[in-house]
């Protein structure tokens, strides 16, 4: 083998393991461990060789490369043998250019990266590919696997419940009841995965799957697992790759169990040590207000981090108070100077909604990190003509009730400011005709 990875402790003990091995916590101090690649013979080939080889193989057709985790496996996981990968040719997203959004609050050059407009529906396909293929290989070798399991807030879930489905590999989710979408919900229970509603919130259930997993035959596939990191990093790849290798100057992502922040961050540092690009973006991580652990900590300089309960908010799917990355996600903040902000409730609704009015169609985790930047913006952090990348963790289209809900002036303590209300009128053209008439003028 050509290049290398292997697993090792976060927090610097000796050891090494197989990205096939099952270790998630290092056995010495228990810390988390994380992939690690041998730097050293990827340097081997020069930095515009790998940006050529990822430019032939982008969005091709040849298994499993045309994918664009898969595209960039050398940087990935170099040990996988491709017939054990298990691809529902992930990445390759939009870089939607939001110039009208931009323009409206002042910016020039604004861009969304639409990581939501995968096959589940979310950015989590991009980690969950890595993971999946990792126990594909796993069982292909013989290893006694019973299920892939995982907690959820609706799009882990879903993500490892298609992937499972399409390689015929048996998944277990446990959501927390009545706090995840309908259309999340479907997902995993079209795709065949034995789907536990408990009686708590995700924190509970993500308690009840460290346990359970503790038995080898249950496989994690939470973000504790370092695999899924490792997939999500091709998105920083990606989108430098999608600007011809330029580096914007602004990444705005929201955050809940702060895997994502951590993979995107740790993409930008695989890239400037391999000399693909010279400098860093800054890393904005957006929170709700409601569960709002890492700001909390922002505010102390990150001299501490302290497990909050989560309250409710419209952006369910980082409604989490004790994040199993905290520790990593705080370290790769403060190497890409780092800033956390947060949005309350009536600041996701509306960023969400004026997004949509300029063509995008967002989910309140998005709503989430545009109000951050409507926040930059105002405060002059970002100027006017920064390239500003948001990052669309998940299709609008998974969070139905919460537009439906604000185009109706539904959502409790929501002002719904800019709601669009549908009409309902008589079967005549004269009424229709006027109808239009009387809104001719408005244009969002
Ligand atoms: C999982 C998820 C997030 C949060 O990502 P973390 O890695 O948990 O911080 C944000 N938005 C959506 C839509 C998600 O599914
Ligand atoms: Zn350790």
């Amino acid at each position: 083998m050509k290049y290398r990875a292997w697993t090792q402790c976060s927090e610097g003990c000796a050891g090494r393991f197989e990205l096939t091995d099952i270790v998630y916590h290092c056995p010495q101090c228990g810390g988390l461990v994380e992939v690690a690649h041998d730097i050293e013979s990827l340097k081997n080939r020069s930095a515009s060789s790998w940006m050529r080889l990822f430019d032939e193989r982008y969005m091709r057709t040849s298994h499993p490369y045309g994918s664009g985790v898969w595209g960039k496996k050398e940087l990935v996981f170099p040990g996988i043998q491709n017939e054990n990968v298990v691809s529902l040719y992930e990445g390759g997203t939009n870089l939607f250019w939001a110039e009208r959004f931009g323009n409206s609050i002042g910016l020039e050059d604004v861009w969304v990266k639409q990581s939501g407009n995968s096959h589940s529906g979310s950015f989590k396909d991009l980690g969950m590919t890595v993971l999946v293929s990792a126990v594909n290989q796993i069982i292909n070798d013989g290893g006694d696997i019973r299920a892939v399991m995982c907690a959820s807030t609706g799009d882990t879930s879903a993500s490892l419940a298609a992937y499972c489905a399409s390689a015929g590999i048996a998944a277990v989710v446990l959501l927390p009841k009545d706090k995840i979408s309908r259309h999340q919900l479907i997902q995993p229970i079209a795709n065949g995965s034995l789907t536990l509603a408990l009686d708590t919130d995700f924190d509970g259930c993500m308690r009840i799957v460290e346990t359970i997993t503790k038995d080898s035959r249950f496989y994690l596939a939470n973000s504790v697992n370092p695999l899924r990191i490792e997939g999500q990093k091709t998105i920083s790849i990606e989108i430098v790759q999608q600007f011809d290798w330029e580096v914007p100057d602004w990444i705005i992502v929201p955050g809940g169990n702060l895997g994502n922040v951590t993979a995107i961050g740790l993409g930008f540092l695989m890239m400037r040590e391999l000399g693909m690009i010279q400098r860093l973006p800054r890393l904005v991580c957006a929170q709700a207000a409601n569960a709002n652990p890492l700001y909390r900590s922002y505010l102390t300089g990150f001299e501490k981090f302290e497990p909050i309960v989560a309250g409710q908010t419209l952006a369910t799917a980082i409604q989490i108070g004790n994040p199993v990355s905290a520790r990593r996600a705080i370290r790769v903040l403060k190497d890409l100077d780092g800033i956390v902000e947060q949005a309350t409730e009536d600041e996701i609704a509306h960023a969400a909604a004026l997004a949509d009015l300029t063509g995008l169609f967002s989910c309140p985790q998005t709503g989430v990190a545009l109000a951050a930047l409507f926040k930059l913006a105002e405060r002059k952090e970002i100027a006017a003509n920064d390239r500003v990348v948001v990052i669309s963790t998940a299709n609008g289209l998974k969070f139905a009730d919460f537009k439906i809900g604000y185009h109706a002036g539904q959502l409790a303590g929501i002002d719904s400011k800019v709601a669009n209300k549908p009409m309902t009128l008589p079967d005549d053209v004269d009424a229709v005709l006027a109808t239009i008439l009387s809104h001719e003028a408005e244009v969002p």
